[in-house]
């Protein structure tokens, strides 16, 4: 076969220069066709559009033809000519074609008909072959470089904040060990404790839960930083709404309050919104077909609209007032779970919400104090179909206090003795928050279980591909 340079599906569907000779590759989704002509429907992943390629069967043999079946990987040659069929600007007319991989009709699990996303759940090393997946995943790669766009045009740096660590941020249980000690044969102290000083660190280390420790001194030092990466809890909640691995992006911001914290997080959210409108035009828009016929409507919306602010008190009145009959009861102090945060945003304000001043009682212990002893700085901005998308808050920068809750939670801080530090060496007040990933995924894709927004899902009995 003749070498002619690769041309992708997406740049071939903006080609004008009909009669130019083209090579293809890609993966077959159909083929169907009479005793003269076939139409291969050929996928390579750059779009969720398919080229039709079309075959004279005066041409090719059909045996050779035989293994051209769904999911199979070919290479063609062709004449790109104007499409005669409605929907596409060209085709292919091919000329030479080559099968790289075949797959078996029998065995081949993604034939033409649709799968629900549960079956292909099981199947997540075939799954991006599906457009479902396909939009999916291409989305999520355009998000998360709109993430490092925004950060970087506002001169925030991004900040590595280790994987691997000592500290527990958010309170023990919720953390996956680190360990090289062989867990047959346990090392073990003088009181029967396990010597952690014979493990790889000397001491006991997990994966990280959250990088805002470390990224609040990026913050001191650098002024603005970001982090991005993987996250890990071992919190055994299987919802749609938590995985045992997710990506989490930690912006931190030095000198601002929790006002400053808000605006961030609102004018990122909506930059995103805008970004994937924008960028994954058709994906979303194959989304929206396909899944939620409102999805385009409701991204608009968000953009369009400023997000209600009120405290987590005005919260809950409204809520222990509406009538409403609720799984978990509300009552000030209490944590509020996804159906209370869903009905703040979805039944009452009919928009995003952000809550502030939560109970300290429920929030983590470096949340900045407020004067009525009570409360604490914190913000969360919750989103429809969501709950909580966003937790941050602006933290305690003054020493004294810090240690004083510390004390009260009876915490052990030897752990995090360079995190006190912070405030004792030239601290300023600042303020960051947490978005999960996944979570802003699923909202722009309307998916409804967080398995389906990563390519391989980590959860409680789950650690397959
Ligand atoms: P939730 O109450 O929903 O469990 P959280 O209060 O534990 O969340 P934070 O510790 O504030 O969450 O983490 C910051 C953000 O990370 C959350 O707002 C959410 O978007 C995301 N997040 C938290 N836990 C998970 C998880 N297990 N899987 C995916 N995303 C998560
Ligand atoms: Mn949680």
């Amino acid at each position: 076969m003749e070498q002619i340079r690769r041309t992708k599906v997406v740049d071939l569907l903006q080609l004008e220069d009909f009669g130019t000779t083209v090579n293809v590759k890609g993966w077959v989704r159909t083929r169907r066709g009479n005793k003269q002509v076939n139409f291969v429907a050929l996928n390579d992943g750059s779009t969720i559009h398919n080229i039709q390629v079309v075959i004279d069967l005066g041409k090719f043999d059909e045996e050779f033809l035989k293994p051209i079946t769904t999911g199979a990987c070919i290479n063609v040659n062709g004449t790109y000519v104007a499409s005669q069929g409605k929907g596409q600007k060209g085709e292919i007319l091919a000329t030479a074609i080559e099968v790289f991989g075949t797959a078996d009709p029998a065995t081949y699990p993604l034939q033409k008909k649709g799968h629900s996303l549960e079956f292909l759940r099981e199947i997540a090393h075939l799954r991006p072959r599906t457009n479902t997946f396909g939009a999916i995943l291409r989305i999520r790669h355009h998000m998360a470089y709109g993430i490092h766009k925004y950060f970087n045009d506002k001169g925030f740096f991004y900040f590595h904040s280790p994987i691997i660590t000592a500290s527990d941020c958010e309170g023990a249980g919720s953390m996956f060990q680190a360990t090289t000690l062989d867990l047959n044969n346990i090392p073990r102290d003088e009181f029967g404790e396990v010597n952690f000083k014979e493990d790889f660190f000397g001491k006991q280390a997990n994966l990280t839960v959250s990088g805002q420790l470390e990224g609040e001194l990026g913050a001191m030092s650098l002024g603005a930083i970001y982090t991005f990466g993987p996250t890990f809890r071992a919190e055994n909640s299987n919802t749609p709404r938590h995985l045992a691995e997710f990506w989490m992006i930690e912006p931190e911001v030095a000198f601002n309050d929790v006002n400053d914290n808000m605006d961030l997080a609102e004018d990122f959210l909506k930059y995103l919104i805008a970004y994937a409108l924008e960028n994954c035009k058709d994906d979303i828009e194959f989304l929206n077909e396909m899944f939620d016929k409102e999805l385009v409507e409701r991204l608009n919306f968000v953009l369009n609209n400023d997000f209600v602010r009120l405290t987590y008190t005005e919260g809950v009145e409204i809520l222990e007032k509406c009538g409403e009959k609720f799984e978990f009861p509300v009552y000030w102090g209490a944590d509020l779970q996804s159906e209370h945060e869903r009905f703040l945003v979805e039944k009452h304000f009919k928009r995003p919400v952000i809550l502030t001043d939560y109970p300290k009682e429920i929030k983590s212990f470096y949340m900045k104090q407020n004067e009525d002893g009570k409360t604490v700085r914190g913000m969360d901005v919750l989103f429809p179909k969501i709950g909580e998308i966003i937790g941050g808050s602006e933290r305690e920068s003054d020493y004294d206090k810090l240690m004083k809750r510390v004390d009260e939670l009876g915490m052990n801080v030897d752990p995090i003795w360079w995190y006190i530090e912070s405030r004792k060496f030239g601290t300023a007040p600042h303020s960051g928050f947490g978005l999960g990933f996944e979570r802003l995924i699923l909202f722009v894709t309307v998916m409804a279980n967080i398995r389906d927004v990563i390519p391989f899902p980590r959860t409680p009995n789950n650690v397959e591909f």
